[in-house]
């Protein structure tokens, strides 16, 4: 519903069998269709009660992909702050306690009601997810960058020469003769240059050409070997495949292996994909085994990379602020202006949405890096990277409610805590 006139091409081209919210499907029609007819089930919500854990199972067993629709889905969100507490206290709490709504009958409602979970379950913990759309809300570009992909990929301009034909570092200063990873001899010219001009590699926008350039068997050599490339390397090669097989970023997909390996089944005769040269084969798969056995290891952008507020700026940050303290101004950075900002841990998606209305980021888009302490590693980065003019301790102690803060909509996921 959020893509407002952009319904208009999608609509038609899907067919909605279920669909609570919204249309008048029972769970029942659900139930009674075959295993794997749905091509693509949506999840959303976090899961609390046991029905939440049914459903969900059972979109798994009549759904082709799934995907994990936004960050209550993909990891808890808010909710899962709960999982702090045990189901008795938290039951205690909302049916004897909480002034506006206790009857007085003091215990876990049992009537009409499916029952609660022990605590706030996250989806892929009971079944296996294809990707993830992370956002609260995810973004209505994401959207339909997802559905546009799901509904079949546009076929790629496809030139005859590649890209390093075109490039302004072929005949001095190639990226890949350094050593650094660069897609270009594998990529179809007729991009506007940005990326070589700015110093920086080709990462494939323009899909693969019809034939290679000179450098393709030393790149080919080169991702033979990711395990030991440096981490700007890791983070190129991982737009290069989302960009090269022509799976949107914008969409925000965060594709496990299922969908990647699905991704490739796509190289069939009716694919442009098919036929391409075989260095361009190899080096795609190349990349595909190596980030499909080692997701975990790539960089991911952040927030920051998509903000525009000056880092080692004329502020800093001497205490923390609570987000009503103050008014913080345009042009500096959050952190610097005393304000817990999750940008520098926070993925990137959103475009920095509320630091654009002057609202420090709380990290809705999901964490960069998993199973570790997440105040830790906010604390860290920001003494690292920031104008802080605290100790790691200080800052820390003077953050109130860490868990909150620093995990406001991942806790439900935190792996191993
Ligand atoms: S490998 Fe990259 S930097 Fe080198 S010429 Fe080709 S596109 Fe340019
Ligand atoms: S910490 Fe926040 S305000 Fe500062 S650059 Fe990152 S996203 Fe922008
Ligand atoms: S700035 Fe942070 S909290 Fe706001 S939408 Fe983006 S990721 Fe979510």
């Amino acid at each position: 519903m959020d893509l407002h006139l952009q319904l208009l091409p999608v609509l038609p081209a899907l067919e909605i069998v279920y669909w609570p919210a919204v249309v008048d499907f029972k769970y029942d029609s659900l139930e009674a269709r075959a295993d794997g007819e749905i091509v693509v089930g949506f999840i959303e919500g976090s899961l609390r009660t046991k029905q939440d854990v049914e459903g969900t199972k059972l979109m798994r067993k009549k759904c082709q992909i799934i995907i994990a629709f936004g960050s209550c889905s993909c990891y808890g969100n808010v909710h899962g702050l709960a999982n702090q507490w045990s189901k008795e206290e938290l039951v205690k709490r909302k049916f004897s306690e909480v002034e506006s709504i206790a009857d007085g009958s003091g215990g876990e409602p049992t009537q009409h009601v499916p029952g609660f979970e022990d605590k706030i379950v996250n989806v892929d913990e009971i079944i296996k997810v294809d990707a993830y759309i992370a956002g609260c809300p995810p973004r209505s570009e994401q959207i339909f960058g997802a559905i546009g992909f799901l509904l079949g990929q546009k076929p790629f301009p496809m030139n005859d020469l590649a890209f390093c034909n075109d490039c302004s570092l072929n005949q001095s200063g190639c990226l890949l003769d350094a050593g650094k990873l660069c897609y270009g001899p594998i990529t179809s010219i007729g991009c506007s240059l940005k990326c070589p001009n700015a110093g920086n590699p080709c990462v494939g926008c323009m899909g693969p050409a019809k034939t290679v350039s000179a450098r393709a068997s030393k790149l080919n050599d080169m991702t033979k070997n990711l395990a030991s490339a440096s981490s700007g390397d890791k983070k190129t090669s991982n737009e290069f495949l989302s960009l090269f097989l022509n799976v949107p970023l914008m969409a925000g997909f965060d594709l496990s292996a299922d969908i990647l390996k699905q991704v490739k089944k796509r190289g069939t005769p009716e694919t442009p994909l098919a036929n391409l040269p075989p260095d361009t084969v190899s080096i795609a798969s190349n990349v595909l085994g190596f980030l499909r056995d080692n997701r975990d290891l790539i960089d991911i952008s952040t927030v920051c990379d998509t903000c525009d507020r000056i880092i080692g700026s004329k502020s800093t940050m001497t205490k923390v602020k609570r987000d009503y303290e103050g008014l913080p101004n345009l042009e500096d950075c959050l952190i610097e202006q005393g304000y817990i900002c999750l940008g520098p841990v926070t993925k990137a998606g959103c475009g920095a949405l509320c630091v654009k209305v002057n609202a420090p980021c709380s990290g809705c888009y999901g964490q960069t890096e998993w199973g570790v302490n997440q105040a830790e590693r906010f604390a860290d980065t920001v003494l690292k990277g920031f104008n802080v003019s605290l100790s790691k301790s200080d800052l820390l102690a003077q953050v109130k409610d860490p868990v909150g803060t620093f995990e406001k909509f991942t806790l439900a996921s935190r792996k191993g805590g």
